[in-house]
């Protein structure tokens, strides 16, 4: 049993990981501002932009325009709010891959717009023709995802953009977890390798600030302005955020994480987790159990429930996919020991397991 709240040595399941050094200093520092308020609070104010301004950079963002929301969901939810007011119909809707964010499910709930779930393909990533089909009149956006919660998968984003396109929709990129490692690698994600109009890209995942920091990044500000409401209280005129009262600790951590770390810190970190991906997968691989390829640093594996079972018993954090199977996430905080002593335990409880009990 885990008695530090905080200790990550066995947590193989978040898509969280302790906050670097640098961002948990500045989160302090910051503890009791308020971003919601720029009146009252102009430097921490001054420090979202910069946040803007680095996370337009890392997603190929000309002219960064967006804030620093509580996280994916609330980006998420703002993504499709945008789109909703854009939609020139009664009834939009959102099309999405069947590997998409629950949090979409929130999003439809609350903004009272249709889901269209598009099924993947082999390669877990959405089926380009059923999308094809799927699009109509009615489509307000189309989803993308730049790293599957569950398998690590991107989406074909440039395809999707001219999809969305042809029927006048938003295109948006969930790139919540993958943001910050995708530019370390060849795929196509973000604004500059397509018409992508408004990305989730948060820094309290791979980013390494501390929770509550997620990103909404939208191509023109005007897509901003469909979110803004009055704010007859405030010194500012308007707010587009979701939350009124909302983190500094997480704005001044996601600037100092990443002035830390971008670009050379991300880079390395993102060799060492995707190394350490390709290890797992291989070393299950070769006990036998039917590996999903991590495209990026996350492994699924088919690994008995039984076993599973026992692992968790053992205190291990892990959890599984939509279809059973062990879901390992390999983020910073995850180095190769802890991943050997991991296998370690599970071929000593697979042996176990397998041993039949003698009748009798
Ligand atoms: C984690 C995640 C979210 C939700 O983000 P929260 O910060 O947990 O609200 C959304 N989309 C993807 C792809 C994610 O991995």
């Amino acid at each position: 049993m885990q008695i530090e709240p905080q200790a990550f040595d066995r947590v193989l399941s978040s898509m969280c990981t302790k906050p670097h050094p640098v961002a948990r200093e500045a989160a302090e520092r910051f503890l009791a501002t308020n971003p919601g308020d720029p009146g009252t609070y102009p430097t921490i104010s001054a420090l979202e932009e910069e946040a803007i301004a680095t996370l337009g950079e890392i997603a190929g963002l000309e002219e960064p325009a967006g804030y620093v929301a509580s996280g994916g969901t609330e980006a998420n939810i703002q993504a499709v709010r945008i789109a909703r007011e854009r939609a020139q119909t009664r009834r939009p809707t959102v099309v999405m891959p069947a590997s998409a964010h629950f949090s979409f499910r929130k999003a439809a709930d609350v903004l009272g717009v249709d889901l269209c779930v598009v099924p993947t393909d082999d390669s877990h990533r959405i089926d380009l023709e059923a999308v094809r089909s799927a699009v109509d009149a009615d489509t307000a956006m189309v989803v993308a995802v730049a790293g599957t919660t569950e398998y690590g998968r991107v989406d074909p984003i440039p395809e999707l953009g001219e999809i969305a396109r042809s029927v006048d929709a938003l295109l948006h990129v969930d790139a919540a977890w993958g943001g910050f490692v995708l530019p370390f690698t060849d795929f196509e994600w973000h604004f500059g390798h397509a018409p992508v109009d408004t990305m989730t890209i948060d820094p309290h995942k791979m980013g390494q600030a501390a929770v509550p920091a997620g990103g909404l990044l939208v191509r023109d500000s005007d897509l901003l302005d469909e979110l803004a409401v009055d704010t007859p209280y405030l010194e500012s005129t308007s707010q587009a955020t979701l939350t009124g009262t909302r983190s500094g600790a997480g704005v001044a951590s996601a600037v100092a994480a990443m002035e830390e770390l971008w670009p050379a810190g991300y880079r390395s970190q993102y060799v060492r987790s995707q190394n350490n991906a390709e290890w797992l997968a291989d070393v299950l691989e070769k006990r036998g159990y039917e590996v999903v390829e991590p495209t990026l640093p996350l492994v699924a594996a088919d690994v008995p429930e039984s076993t599973f079972e026992a692992l968790r018993a053992e205190g291990w954090r892990i959890s599984r996919t939509a279809t059973g199977e062990l879901r390992v996430v390999c983020m910073p905080h995850v180095s190769r020991e802890m991943l050997a002593s991991f296998v370690a335990d599970l071929d000593r409880l697979e042996v176990r397991a397998s041993v039949p009990i003698p009748s009798d």
